[in-house]
């Protein structure tokens, strides 16, 4: 038999951690990584955070799962909290991104639908955009590698260039919904949205009473120095999927909506076997007992700034291959000017882990709890391959 037993979907690199430690990972034969990729912006405070453990641990040993046909006092505490935190009014729980894009695209269609505009089911999405890799999340993207041989997607999704607010104004007809957005593109290539654009959106929004839906899957969850992304664009959604760093590398998604937006969410309309269970809130609570407090989200900014400031003074020693940096605290992008998934590679060859995106950029995603000294360790190494990679390339 040629096929592996794991579905061979993904292009798995030699690098096979077996055992991790804040923001370092080892293989199996004992290499060592540093790990600024952080299992693509999941493990937030690095492998083994002491206290996201311990919670996990005890919750484990106490109740792992339960069906949400019971109530859950779990749930309720955690989604108490994110409506606390955040612009939201109530939480659907999931294990995953897409499944958080998922409902917030079901809300949207709902919300509409409730209020008898059944012909509102479309949204506009944006070029480039990721969502996820279920049939609904993958209709929403024009990115063909994502779609190919999928076909039929679902209906309903106009994709229009990615920070074109006329472009996003055009696109409103008689079937548009709401807009589906990324307010910082992760992989489509780490694009923060502009300012006009995220509020020219919601401006449009409130204007042909359109949902605005966030993906903040990869942006969210103190990433860009905020709680949520958008906090920074000084607007908020109606409607916003979460997942990713949320659980701290635990499998945990939510989809957050104001109560306006949710008013077609009701009983019997949307579930999920294991979504929100007792262990998976218990990740989630620890998360933010680190993360949601203003001195850790400081922290972050101040991080961020540092880790790219150092990454500005390095590119113009290898100015042949690197472009420059953008993003926002922690979720940065190295642009190349060469090949980045080739770099990341070599990079991996050299025991660092970043993570290739469009637009031939590499993702700096670290744990946000990083040090100066791994800051240093991380831009060293970089400069130290980039100055190998040259010669490697040349000959
Ligand atoms: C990763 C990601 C998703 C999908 O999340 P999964 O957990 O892989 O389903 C959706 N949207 C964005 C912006 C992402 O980065």
């Amino acid at each position: 038999m040629a096929i592996t037993p794991l579905m061979p979907v993904y292009p798995r690199s030699p690098v096979r951690p077996v055992r991790g430690e804040g923001p370092y990972l080892w293989g199996e034969g004992g290499e060592k990584y540093l790990d600024f990729a952080s299992g693509i912006a999941v493990n937030l405070l690095g492998h083994g955070h002491p206290h996201v453990t311990k919670a996990v641990q005890e919750q484990a040993a106490k109740l792992v799962h339960v069906s949400n046909l019971y109530g859950s006092p779990q749930g309720e505490a955690f989604a108490q909290r994110l409506v606390d935190l955040t612009f939201a009014d109530t939480v659907f729980f999931t294990n995953s991104g897409a499944e958080a894009v998922e409902c917030a695209i079901k809300t949207a269609r709902r919300y509409h639908h409730v209020h008898g505009n059944k012909h509102k089911f479309e949204l506009i999405s944006f070029s480039n955009a990721f969502h996820g890799r279920t049939l609904g999340t993958i209709s929403a993207t024009n990115q063909e590698k994502m779609r190919d041989g999928f076909e039929p997607l679902l209906p309903g999704f106009t994709v229009v260039e990615f920070d074109n607010l006329e472009a996003a104004k055009a696109a409103i007809g008689e079937h548009t919904a709401g807009f589906l957005v990324e307010p910082v593109q992760g992989e489509g290539g780490i694009r923060p949205a502009s300012m006009e654009f995220m509020k020219g959106l919601r401006a449009l929004a409130d204007e042909h009473d359109l949902m605005l839906l966030l993906d903040e899957v990869q942006c969210g969850v103190a990433r860009t120095g905020t709680l949520y992304a958008h906090e920074q664009y000084g607007i908020t959604p109606d409607i916003m999927a979460t997942a990713k760093g949320i659980g701290g590398g635990f499998p945990l998604g939510a989809c957050l909506a104001t109560e306006k937006a949710a008013a077609g969410m009701v009983v019997g309309t949307h579930g999920s076997t294991y979504g929100g269970n007792p262990l998976a809130m218990a990740a989630g609570q620890a998360v933010f007992d680190v993360v949601a407090n203003d001195e850790f989200l400081a922290q972050v900014k101040a991080t961020g700034e540092r880790l790219r400031s150092a990454l500005e003074q390095m590119i113009p020693n290898h100015d042949a291959i690197f472009e420059g940096v953008r993003g926002m605290g922690l979720m940065l992008g190295l642009k190349m000017k060469t090949d980045s998934r080739d770099f990341v590679l070599y990079l991996r060859t050299r025991g660092i882990l970043t993570v290739a995106a469009g637009d031939n950029v590499i993702r700096v995603l670290p744990p946000l709890n990083i040090e100066e000294a791994h800051i240093r360790e991380f831009v060293d190494g970089l400069s130290a391959a980039a100055s190998e990679y040259k010669v490697s390339a040349a000959a």
